[in-house]
């Protein structure tokens, strides 16, 4: 491949609204482009990087025995209802309608879809065990779409199912499946961890996410550094002696009364006018689903936040939208006031929860605030300026670094990682709900078995950058890099010589497979230089008039510090 064929496009300004590094450098690296609020467009050198995860993804799915095919991303509604999750999926599924108002959504997953399959194509026992997988465009309304492609509303997913016959042979191929996962995590080289994640009352111990470790990470993961145990936090949290944290509800009473909206009694109770001027804010806790009253308190205090324009507005005399009564998502209320969506969240409910408020308002601590019911009210809200940002994991968590094992073998220790896999085995859950089955060896009807095997696909390229990148820009792993390697020219165009060279080195690392881009764009050399690095090609050559002279050019890795010399001859040798 040569650059001038191909489109580099990088910035040197990462947009505003990235606040992790994967996001400032996909999108400065020209990879990533955003069309809306969580929706991107992969320019030619993200799919690159997407496309080589894959690539991974299906070589070992098929080499599991799975078998792919491609489910439609706008499913009809009835499938849904079947199982009762068009209504269960609530607002995180878009839904839309067609010209003869019928209804459909568009796949957050699809499970619906494939059990459809099998109770069709699937007859006997004789058939099965059978594993589906696509790799295939998914649609989820996240309630805060953010960091890039890590937390997108479209994202590509790779994800499978798994029919069989019995229970054990339901866990076995669960196992398949979460061998076969080991080896693609491998496969991208990223320092992960396979933990134990809730399975819900059905499956035992058989949930596991596969979490990249990052600083950055959304999720927290519990591990014993002298043993195998490793568990997500809500799963760690499940089985810690002391259970689950406790709600607070002895305030409830002063901030909130039946009847009254609690955005209205928040601000009585703060002696806070609703228009009143509060530059920027910030709220944090652990994730929580409901997202009724969540989006409430955050109308209020999105209210708050805003600028002069914000300041105007009183609140539930808005034109649709009636605070404390119609439900709308920041996004929305952004929109409505021409302001940016900020960093809002998440809002937890019946958890602690801290607000920063740059604001002169006195620092008060430990108020309740959310809705109108008992129970259901946000709980330790800390209203003031300067408070520092809790540590989301050790001060709003029942289990806490430096606890017991639960298999006694020492300390656990708390990391954050980004979960990019997670297998599942499901049991009869959505057999028995659309009436999917086989006929057993006995002649006699039997609800399938079933397990479901996701992978984020274009999740995993940012959870790469998180944890592969320096002050220059990305650094990827071999196996997932947009381009192996990068042959620099210094003055091609003034050097037949070079020009010669790096054409030839071109054409013999492409023969050999290698995964080659020139670099013909006669750029100079600190800014091809700066572009290579920021995009994050993992080996780079240059080959320069001079270095020629004595049969030698330069060869770095992304992640050495200097170039080394190397004999042309050599370069190969040193590659492979
Ligand atoms: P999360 O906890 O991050 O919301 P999830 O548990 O809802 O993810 P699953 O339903 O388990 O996600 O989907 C399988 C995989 O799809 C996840 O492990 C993750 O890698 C990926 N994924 C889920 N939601 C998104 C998203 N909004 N953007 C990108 N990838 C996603
Ligand atoms: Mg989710
Ligand atoms: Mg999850
Ligand atoms: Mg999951």
């Amino acid at each position: 491949m040569k650059a001038s064929q191909f489109l580099i496009s990088t910035l040197k300004e990462a947009p505003a609204d990235a606040e992790v590094v994967s996001h400032q450098l996909m999108t400065r690296a020209g990879m990533i482009k955003k069309l809306g609020a969580g929706i991107y467009t992969y320019m030619p050198m993200g799919l690159r990087v997407i496309q080589k995860v894959e690539k991974i993804v299906r070589e070992e799915m098929n080499r599991a025995g799975a078998i792919e095919l491609t489910m439609p991303v706008v499913q009809p509604a009835e499938l849904w209802q079947e199982t009762g999750r068009f209504d269960k999926m609530g607002p995180e599924m878009l839904r839309i309608k067609d010209r003869h108002e019928r209804d459909f959504v568009l796949q957050p997953t699809s499970e619906e879809v494939v059990t459809d399959i099998a109770r069709q194509e699937l007859r006997s026992y004789k058939q099965l065990p059978k594993n589906f997988y696509q790799i295939q465009t998914k649609f989820r309304d996240e309630r805060r779409p953010r960091f890039g492609l890590m937390r997108g509303r479209e994202f590509v997913m790779k994800d499978a199912y798994s029919f069989d016959r019995d229970r054990d042979s339901a866990q076995a191929s669960y196992q398949v499946m979460a061998a076969a996962y080991r080896r693609i995590f491998d496969r991208f080289g990223l320092t992960y961890r396979a933990v134990a994640a809730d399975s819900g009352a059905i499956g035992g111990d058989l949930s596991e996410e596969f979490q990249v470790i990052a600083a950055t990470g959304e999720d927290a993961i519990v591990y014993c550094p002298n043993s195998d145990y490793a568990a997500n936090i809500e799963k760690a949290e499940a089985l810690a002696p002391q259970g689950p944290r406790p709600v607070a509800t002895q305030e409830l009473a002063k901030v909130s009364t039946p009847g009254t909206s609690s955005c209205t009694a928040l601000a009585d109770f703060l002696g806070l006018p609703l228009s009143a001027t509060v530059k920027s804010m910030v709220l944090a806790t652990d994730e929580v689903n409901d997202y009724d009253e969540v989006t409430k308190t955050r109308v209020f205090l999105l209210l708050l936040r805003g600028d002069h324009e914000m300041n105007e507005v009183k609140v539930g005399k808005l034109p649709g939208l009636e605070l404390g009564f119609r439900l709308a998502t920041e996004l929305e209320i952004a929109e409505h006031f021409g302001c940016k969506p900020g960093y809002l969240g998440p809002i937890g409910l019946k958890r602690p929860v801290t607000v920063i408020a740059d604001r002169e308002v006195a620092l008060m601590a430990d108020w309740v605030c959310g809705a109108n019911e008992i129970d259901y009210h946000l709980t330790g809200v800390n209203w003031g300026r300067d408070l520092p940002e809790p540590d989301l994991v050790a001060d709003l968590r029942n289990v806490v670094a430096g606890d017991p094992s639960p298999d006694g073998k020492g300390p656990l220790a708390i990391e954050r990682g980004i979960e990019v896999g997670h297998v599942f085995y499901l049991g009869t859950k959505y057999s028995q709900a659309m009436n999917a089955t086989f006929l057993a060896e006995d002649g006699k009807p039997r609800h399938f078995e079933m397990g479901c095997y996701g992978i984020g696909v274009t999740r995993l390229p940012a959870a790469a950058v998180e944890q592969n990148h320096d002050a220059r820009g990305i650094i990827w792993p071999d196996a997932i890099a947009p381009f192996t390697l990068v042959i620099c020219p210094i003055g091609m165009d003034r050097s037949e010589a070079v020009r010669a060279a790096a054409e030839q080195l071109h054409d013999e690392l492409a023969a050999l497979g290698v995964d080659v881009l020139l670099d013909d764009r006669g750029e100079r050399p600190g800014a091809m230089f700066a572009d290579w690095e920021l995009i994050g090609v993992p080996h780079r050559v240059t080959i320069g008039d001079k270095g020629l002279k004595e049969g030698q050019v330069e060869y770095q890795h992304r992640r050495d510090e200097a170039a080394t010399k190397v004999a042309v001859a050599e370069l190969l040798a040193l590659l492979k």
